[in-house]
């Protein structure tokens, strides 16, 4: 068995869940990201100042020491309390020598030894800065009363605790970020997906059969492309259902007609006309007729549904066209002769051109039977083949007399389905379907063509093909 076939299949998740997730994700690590930023610059911040003073206090000490009496030295170094730090001068044991009597039993006995240790690395006159949990330290050697040791201390407890007010500060921020990213990813997600539902009922609606649905959403774009694509899918199905029930309607009645009329004439043949070779050819006739409705019917059903597949594959062949027309307006000859149709033929000699054969006999069958269908009360339709000046194309009209159409369906006959709504009677019942295989078959062969019309006066169908010379088919052909 493939492997592809034990692929999991993912669950669909809701746009809510999806958005809302997405949103608590991109908030958390905002929030962190900022939170951890800022701890550390402004953390090493904060203590690269505190060390910076400390050390500046410490030189400023040193200097201050040389040649004061005690009492001096002392003050100036209580005047450093209040913005923390605390400043000694430690004999080599630890004890406090300055400042005097408040501080004098304080006793440094068990730091001296570390102070030491680390002096000895930097030498006289260098200075050390250190710090354990609860203190920034500095320390120098100075040469106080034949030997001592400055010492500093600042407490890092306003660092840490300012450090954890801002935590708590960051903590509550977060929370509220949070908080407001879930509102915002909530209403928006409400917003989409109440479109997106909205649209997915409308097209239950619709797969009900419920063709009148409108598609509609203009809060975004990608919602209104689609709503204005399941338009166009409701109306192509629309037509099509339309089509099809009118279909099924007009083939349904017109067969039941040549039908009747074959049984009413055979049953007439047998009973009553046929020893009467007269009357007998007569009403065979009827039924041969009748016959041929019958296959025209046919073959026009069969030809829109073969021919909707099939119509972009192409076969060029060089042909003659003139010919080729003549071989079409032959076939309408039954009309000519039993209902007294003219068909007005002014056609140049031996034209040739390149196309599909098969495809433009059925575009100029089609063409000629709108002729037929909607020309006026004269019955009376024009066909013209002429090639142009140069030589290089050959234009094919054909024209009728009937009512026209309107400017503003004119773009639209050849849409599929179309059909300027109309009740009369008509020789070959049409489908809407025709012109829209005129206009596929015309455009794959990139051929010019169009229609011009006047309302009472007649509509003339038009196409430009390119004209060959006569000898490349005989050479194609050799
Ligand atoms: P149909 O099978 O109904 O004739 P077509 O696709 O051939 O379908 O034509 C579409 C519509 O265009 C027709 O229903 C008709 O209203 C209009 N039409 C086509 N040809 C003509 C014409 N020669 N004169 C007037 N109207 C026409």
């Amino acid at each position: 068995m493939k492997s592809d076939s034990y692929k999991k299949i993912k669950k669909p998740q809701s746009i809510n869940f999806a958005l809302l997730k997405h949103f608590l994700l991109l908030a958390f690590f905002l929030i962190v990201f900022v939170e951890v930023i800022f701890f550390l610059v402004v953390g090493n911040i904060i203590e690269a100042r505190a060390k910076e003073r400390l050390t500046h206090v410490g030189r400023e000490v040193a200097v201050f020491v040389g040649g004061k009496n005690e009492i001096a030295i002392s003050n100036f170094l209580r005047g450093f309390r209040e913005e923390g730090i605390n400043v000694y001068v430690l004999s080599g044991d630890g004890k406090v020598l300055l400042p005097v009597a408040d501080d004098a039993d304080e006793d440094f006995g068990r730091e001296i030894d570390g102070i030491k240790k680390r002096l000895e690395n930097v030498g006289f006159g260098g200075s050390v800065i250190f710090s354990d949990k609860n203190n920034l330290k500095y320390a120098t050697e100075i040469g106080y009363n034949g030997g001592a040791f400055l010492f500093a201390t600042y407490s890092l407890k306003i660092i840490n605790g300012a450090k954890n007010v801002l935590l708590v500060y960051f903590v509550v921020l977060g929370v509220v970020v949070l908080l407001v990213s879930m509102l915002i990813a909530f209403g928006i997600s409400q917003k989409l997906s109440s479109g997106v539902k909205n649209l997915s009922a409308t097209a239950v609606r619709f797969s009900k059969g419920d063709y009148n649905v409108n598609f509609t959403n203009s809060e975004y774009q990608e919602l209104a492309d689609l709503s204005d694509t399941l338009n166009s899918v409701r109306d192509e199905v629309k037509k099509s259902d339309c089509f099809k029930r009118e279909l099924l309607a007009n083939v349904s009645h017109d067969l039941k007609t040549p039908l009747t009329m074959i049984k009413a004439y055979a049953s007439m043949i047998r009973e009553i006309s046929g020893d009467n070779p007269e009357k007998r050819d007569k009403h065979l006739q009827v039924i041969i007729d009748e016959a041929d409705r019958l296959t025209g019917l046919v073959n026009d059903v069969l030809s829109v549904s073969k021919v909707n597949s099939h119509l972009d594959e192409l076969n060029f062949k060089v042909f003659n066209l003139t010919e080729f027309l003549y071989g079409i307006i032959n076939k309408f000859e039954y009309l000519q002769e039993t209902q007294g149709y003219k068909i007005m033929v002014d056609v140049g000699a031996n034209l040739y051109t390149r196309a599909d054969e098969e495809k433009i006999g059925q575009v100029i069958y089609n063409l000629l039977g709108n002729a037929v269908n909607y020309t006026g009360e004269d019955k009376t339709v024009y066909i013209s083949l002429k090639s142009n000046l140069s030589g290089d194309r050959i234009t094919l009209k054909i024209r009728d007399t009937g009512k026209g159409i309107a400017k503003n369906e004119l773009p639209e006959i050849w849409d599929r389905y179309y059909r300027v709504n109309e009740t009369h009677t008509r020789p070959v019942k049409g489908t809407g379907l025709g012109l829209n295989i005129v206009k596929v078959i015309l455009k794959n062969h990139s051929f010019d063509f169009g229609a011009e019309s006047e309302v009472g006066k007649g509509s003339t169908f038009w196409i430009d093909f390119p004209s060959v010379s006569s000898e490349i088919e005989v050479e194609q052909t050799k």
